[in-house]
């Protein structure tokens, strides 16, 4: 079957279905419909959101009581980083996912991230992937976005990994710093009751997530985990076979409960 080009009018807008860099769609059409959505996990006729081009990435600043995470010299504050190498202030992802030593619920999170460039490639493995995993659970996803269509869009820069799709894309391209500012409400579970988390992130400046619900923890392919976990939890950057580059990470814990 000739899968063709999609076109899909959204509020005016005419937008690209997830038809990759390679010509091919990279979405599925065999997984569940996400709870509350008319998308399926990954749908391959999603639309891409509209595109935001950022300001030029500018030096960001501590706040006073930020906790550092990693100030481009030791990867101290992190647990099974040994495949992880630091150079030139960045640490570089290796074979292993990594995690605080810390836990952390309610957060104010500032990451920045860079995708390899020159890209080695238009396969979807060429394309950057990492993400942070805010509780150990759930994916703001890291990939190079930058031409919108190397991926389904719930799997785009931004997105809540196989969720929710940023609300613009406002990624800048590969080889460029790029920043998450991400503010987290945690879950919260009893036996006779389930709050369900929350997150709003910033990409590059941009809000590409508004106070949006966590659905159960990140998935491929399949509904988001709904299953009870602790809160507090580490914070985890995924390693999924690209040297996706890190630099000035800082958390600030908010105690609000
Ligand atoms: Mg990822």
């Amino acid at each position: 079957m000739n899968k063709g080009i999609y076109l899909v009018s959204v509020v005016g807008l005419f937008v690209l279905t997830s038809i990759g860099a390679d010509g091919v769609l990279h979405g599925y059409t065999d997984t569940p419909f996400i709870p509350g959505q008319s998308w399926r996990v990954h749908d391959d006729t999603r639309p891409f959101p509209p595109r935001v081009m950022p300001a030029p990435a500018v030096q960001s600043l501590l706040p006073s009581d930020a906790m550092v995470l990693f100030d481009g010299s030791s990867l101290q504050a992190w647990s099974d980083a040994e495949t992880w190498v630091v150079k030139d202030g960045a640490m570089i992802a290796g074979a292993k996912d990594i995690r605080t030593k810390e836990l952390f619920g309610d957060m104010q999170l500032h990451i920045e991230w860079m995708t390899p460039f020159p890209v080695p490639g238009d396969n979807v493995s060429d394309r950057g992937n990492s993400g942070v995993f805010l509780l150990d659970q759930y994916e703001v996803q890291i990939f190079d976005t930058f031409k919108t269509n190397t991926i389904y869009a719930d799997g785009m820069a931004g997105a809540i990994y196989g969720q929710h799709p940023p609300l613009v894309n406002a990624s800048r391209a590969p080889g460029e710093w790029q920043t998450f500012d991400i503010t987290l409400t945690a879950p919260f579970f009893s036996p006779t009751n389930t709050i369900l988390g929350r997150v709003t992130v910033f990409h590059n400046g941009i809000r590409v997530q508004k106070d949006t619900v966590l659905l159960g923890g990140t998935n491929h392919r399949s509904l988001p985990n709904v299953n009870p976990h602790p809160v507090p939890a580490p914070i985890r950057l995924q390693a999924h076979g690209s040297p996706v580059q890190f630099r000035n990470i800082w958390v600030r814990p908010i105690n609000q409960r």
